[in-house]
């Protein structure tokens, strides 16, 4: 009788990432598929990536999650992109295809897939992003390939989110608006849906919010979060108030996850498993 004590290995390298839950959603998935999979949460230093991207090669890994400081380092390690990362110019995930390492981004559709779930579609729809890093790009990208018609991109450091909207401009059908964001927004009363993309509020910033006039927000508004750790954000909190639906940020680390599930295994990825898991771990 032949053995097999050898799994197969996918994982996230990045720093900081010790509070990073993905693993533990990753492995529940596999345990409810019966998949010998283990994902391994690696601190990588920035100068340490190409060693660590030579480490998925020669362990023969499926493949790995980058999060920060690596999704645009990264891309020089990579043998091919999908056409989304090709545009944004980032990746938060690559699969190892027969040796040949493919870069995906799925943080925007993973996005789009929560406001879907919540009966949000984004086209024809004007789009407001506070923020214009990497979260903010995918998001704006995907949105745009979804027909989004306006996106304005609302961002403090000028050249990084005008940089953001001719991305947009040039390589998609929508049209996008930089707006500067040097005193308190206001969010215009076209705007449909109303996105947080910057880490305020992230743990342990948990007592801050955007700068934000609060009652421009309506309630036919779509307001929605990344921030996931915690995700009843105060800007959350302060667009619930004013009545809007409100999406937070774990439907979109839970749908990115789970299209990761299933580029690395080819295996449908069980959402509840996941979702179920987040939230434990989150005692939600
Ligand atoms: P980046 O460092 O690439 O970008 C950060 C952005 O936030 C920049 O636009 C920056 O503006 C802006 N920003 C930061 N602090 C402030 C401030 N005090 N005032 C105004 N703007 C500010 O980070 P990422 O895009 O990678 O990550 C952003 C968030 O997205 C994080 O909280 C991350 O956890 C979350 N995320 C969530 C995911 C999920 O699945 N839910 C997936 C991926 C990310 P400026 O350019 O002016 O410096």
């Amino acid at each position: 009788m032949s053995k097999n004590y050898r799994a197969e290995l996918v994982g996230a390298f990045g720093n900081p990432i010790d509070e990073n839950p993905t693993g533990v959603m990753e492995e529940a998935a596999f345990a409810a598929k019966g998949l010998n999979f283990r994902y391994l949460t690696v601190r990588v230093e920035k100068d340490d990536l190409e060693a660590a991207m030579n480490g998925v090669r020669a362990f023969g890994m499926k493949g790995i999650n980058l999060t920060i400081p690596h999704k645009v380092n990264v891309l020089k390690y990579l043998d091919e992109l999908s056409e989304a990362a090709k545009i944004i110019g980032a990746v938060n995930m690559v699969v190892n295809k027969d040796g040949k390492l493919w870069g995906e981004n799925t943080d925007g559709k993973g996005f789009l897939i929560s406001l879907k779930n919540e009966g949000v579609s984004v086209e024809g729809k004007q789009v407001v992003i506070l923020g214009a890093g990497g979260a903010a790009k995918a998001i704006g990208v995907e949105c745009a390939l979804a027909g989004a018609k306006k996106i304005i991109i609302v961002n403090r450091n000028r050249e990084r989110g005008e940089d953001l909207v001719r991305l947009i401009e040039e390589k998609t059908n929508a049209k996008a608006e930089y707006a500067p964001w040097d005193s308190t927004y206001k969010v215009s009363p076209e705007t449909d849906i109303f996105i947080n993309a910057t880490c305020i509020g992230l743990y342990p910033d948990v007592n801050s919010k955007p700068d934000v006039d609060y009652d421009t927000v309506t309630s036919d508004m779509v307001v929605s979060d990344v921030v996931f750790n915690d995700p009843n954000t105060l800007f959350l909190q302060e667009a619930a108030k004013r009545g809007a639906h409100t999406v937070n940020g774990l439907g979109m680390l839970v749908n990115q996850g789970a299209l990761n599930f299933t580029l690395w295994t080819g295996v449908e990825a069980p959402i509840d498993v996941m979702t179920d898991t987040l939230k434990k771990e989150f005692s939600l």
